[in-house]
């Protein structure tokens, strides 16, 4: 039989380029799709940050990358933006990108049976296939998933701008692109494909509620009926203490023991007092308003004051950085702000800490749980989207569940959270067990990987 043929086009993918679980996702369900039987081609923009010679790389098992190459467009440091905003050409870059990954496929000659598409940046091409490729019989058979990893970027640009995507103005309208006055890439990716899908089911039902829908929940609600949800996994060749270099020790269930050397070791580079006995609470996170950094504000003060260490890595909006400065300032001896991307610093802190934060006011998916949980760190979640789906509430009493968790977006019900995992941390016995418990979920692309298999098939039978 035929191997099912799939493009899976993304504006980033790990290792070339990342700034967000979006490129975390890309570099790693290729390859699980692969090893299931798929033939599987990933297509990128070739940015400054990817160091491959040529038009091509390889991924995992033999995955294929094409990149699309334009160095005015695409051969800069940043990917969507510099510290004015976003650059101003993003629709022509995306433009082109989208075209060229239609093209790209006619001049290697694969014949996509399905393209998965994620977010707004390859918006364009369930649009582009069904206007100026709609009679082409290369793609006669060719389907479009949509994946959303993010409601709140919606690839939004001037009216004036429309001309760039050389289509007719007849598409500037409520039923296809215009969204209040604006051009709006997401809108039509969503009207144009066959099927979409979002990161966790928990997700997949928040997107159609005001809320969490962005303006766009009405059209999702229209679409509703191919509408489906699927929790991202994460590559344990990566993130995986027992595998993982960039780590002080490497470690597993077998010697925990050694994930308090990389505690110390953390410990020890961040200036804090060196001592097993103080918890250590991470934030690795993008500093925007999406991740619950103001809830992190409010309670911030009340919790240094405890015995605590606190390291936050994480970039993003100004405002975070200023107020994170300041906290640093204030709390010298127990807090290391850093505020910049790290990827080895990441990895050390999920390493080194105990307890991992995530007080997001809605997240798709989220990957820091996942991650968290496989270096023994315990999370501290609110109850939204993916992290839903992926975090239990633990419970001293049965020892059911696998991380603390809060509903209410208030400050008081988060650091409640965060008090009672303190609380359970100084119950020794108990807080081992939940570390080695979750050391052993099992969050890989295994089960999510076949669920896309069955979610393509079923595209295809209609
Ligand atoms: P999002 O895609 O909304 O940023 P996710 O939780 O899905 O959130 O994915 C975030 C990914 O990016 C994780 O792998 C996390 O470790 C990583 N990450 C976020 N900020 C940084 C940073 N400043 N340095 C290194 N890695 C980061």
């Amino acid at each position: 039989m035929e191997k099912l043929k799939v493009l899976f086009a993304s504006s980033e993918v790990v290792p070339f380029a990342k700034t967000g679980g979006l490129a975390d996702v890309a570099g790693s369900l290729p390859i699980a799709l692969e090893e299931l039987g798929l033939d599987v081609r990933v297509i990128m923009p070739k940015y400054a940050s990817v160091k491959v010679a040529g038009k091509e790389a390889t991924m995992g098992t033999g995955v294929k990358v094409y990149f699309i190459e334009h160095d005015d467009y695409f051969n800069r440091k940043e990917l969507y933006g510099d510290k004015f905003g976003d650059y101003q050409d993003n629709l022509d870059r995306f433009v082109f990108f989208c075209k060229e990954a239609l093209e790209r496929c006619k001049k290697e000659n694969f014949r996509p049976d399905i393209i998965q598409c994620n977010d707004w940046q390859t918006a364009l091409i369930p649009v582009y296939l069904n206007t100026f490729y709609k009679y082409d019989p290369f793609f006669a058979k060719t389907k479009v998933l949509f994946t959303i990893h993010n409601m709140a970027y919606q690839g939004l640009f001037d009216k004036e701008q429309f001309p760039k995507m050389g289509l007719d103005w007849s598409l500037f309208t409520i039923n296809y692109f215009e969204f209040y006055g604006k051009v709006n890439l997401m809108k039509a990716g969503l009207i144009y494909s066959d099927a979409i899908s979002t990161v966790s089911p928990t997700y997949a039902n928040e997107i159609l509620t005001k809320e969490f829908g962005c303006g766009l929940e009405g059209v999702l609600k229209t679409r509703q009926d191919v509408l489906s949800g699927i929790l991202n996994g994460i590559d344990y060749g990566v993130w995986n203490p027992a595998v993982d270099k960039k780590i002080f020790k490497k470690y597993s269930v077998e010697n925990i023991e050694d994930k308090y050397l990389n505690k110390e070791m953390l410990q020890k580079e961040s200036n804090f007092k060196i001592d097993r006995d103080i918890p250590t609470i991470g934030i690795i996170s993008r500093l925007a308003d999406q991740k619950g950094l103001d809830l992190l504000a409010k309670i911030i003060d009340d919790l240094l004051n405890m015995k605590v260490q606190f390291i936050l890595l994480g970039t993003g909006d100004n405002k975070y950085h200023v107020l994170f400065e300041k906290m640093a300032k204030r709390h010298p001896k127990n807090t290391s702000i850093n505020l910049k991307f790290d990827a080895v610093l990441a990895q050390k802190i999920y390493a080194g800490c105990d307890i991992f934060l995530m007080p997001s006011r809605y997240e798709p998916c989220g990957l820091g749980q996942m991650i968290s949980f496989k270096y023994g760190t315990v999370p501290v979640v609110r109850q939204t989207g993916g992290l839903k789906d992926s975090v239990e509430e633990f419970d001293l009493k049965t020892r059911k569940g696998s991380g603390f968790t809060f509903e209410t977006y208030k400050p008081e019900y988060f650091f409640n959270a965060v008090k009672k995992a303190l609380q359970v941390y100084n119950h020794k016995e108990a807080w081992e067990a939940l570390v080695k418990k979750i050391m052993k979920l099992d969050f890989s692309w295994k089960a999510s990987a076949a669920d896309y298999v069955k979610l393509y098939d079923n595209i295809l039978k209609k």
